[in-house]
């Protein structure tokens, strides 16, 4: 089965939610990385939640995500459009767990990410819009969560979860989003709190229920009414002539540097890992056109 989400309306329309098995998509993420555990968590966790986030814009809008924080993985980026996304992390190569106490054993995402700001930025038509917020415990759904109180003002609930099996693979991933609708009764905001209060972890969630529907209905109590499902994945969108366009975008004597150095330049994309040459020949045509423009 391919991984989507569901959108629907609950409590007499008074809260909207977003549900995702994402799966698919985040081992997808982890083979083109060759992500370690807590990496793999940290970073499926954005993916998924910006995939549901990319749902909430009707027009196209090409959201970037980044999460900078202090910790071992460094700086995430994630871009996403109609629930398709794509991303890299600086250091993939993460395994924290905790040492102790009650989560003793899991994988401690909060430690791997640390501490630092979410920036989102939205571009409508060419117009960019950027918001941020500080990270609150680095483990992604609290602090996604504080994004949409101050930067959105939108009162939601983000939970997110990331199971990893012992080949490092992903067993089961995915998440959820609750918003709260401004025309919601203190009665609904309290019945909501109880159910996200009382949940189990995403990743217990996603094992007993399986489907975005049913994590839905656990959520809107049996009051749901979906609006739309939606397929997500993870996907590069690169080609060579974008790169062929960034090349160009360098000058004259750094062109003739690599043509005269390297006689090739081999570009890999951040995204897919895919790689691309550009041979002595089709540098020259590219130093040859950049030397007619500057004429
Ligand atoms: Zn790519």
């Amino acid at each position: 089965m391919k991984d989507y989400s569901v959108i629907g309306l609950a409590y007499n329309k008074e809260i909207r939610i977003y549900t995702s098995v994402s799966t698919h998509l985040v081992n997808e993420a982890q083979k083109i990385h060759q992500s370690h555990p807590t990496a793999t968590a940290a970073f499926g966790r954005f993916l998924t939640q910006s995939a549901m986030m990319s749902l909430m814009y009707k027009d196209g809008e090409r959201l970037t995500l980044k999460i900078e924080g202090d910790g071992p993985i460094g700086s995430m980026t994630v871009e996403a459009i109609n629930g398709i996304v794509r991303g890299f992390m600086l250091n993939p190569y993460v395994y924290i767990k905790y040492e102790d106490g009650p989560k003793k054993g899991k994988l401690n995402v909060g430690a791997a990410v640390g501490r630092g700001f979410i920036y989102v930025t939205r571009d409508w038509k060419g117009n960019y819009f950027t918001s941020s917020s500080p990270l609150q415990s680095g483990e992604i759904g609290d602090d996604f969560t504080y994004y949409y109180a101050v930067s959105e003002q939108t009162p939601s609930a983000v939970g997110l979860g990331v199971l990893v099996d012992r080949d490092s693979s992903v067993k089961v991933s995915g998440g959820f989003i609750v918003q709260v609708l401004p025309n919601a009764s203190q009665e609904t905001i309290e019945k909501v709190e109880k159910i996200i209060q009382n949940t189990p972890s995403v990743t217990d969630l996603l094992l007993k229920l399986q489907t975005p529907e049913k994590m839905l209905s656990y959520l809107a109590d049996g009051t749901e009414n979906i609006l739309e499902k939606h397929e997500i994945k993870y996907e590069c969108t690169c080609n060579k002539d974008k790169f062929r366009k960034s090349l160009m975008t360098l000058n004259i004597q750094s062109l003739e540097e690599i043509l005269n150095e390297d006689k090739k330049a081999h570009i890999t994309c951040n995204f897919c890992k895919k790689e691309y040459t550009f041979d002595e020949n089709e540098l020259k045509k590219m130093l040859k056109e950049k030397r007619e423009i500057n004429e």
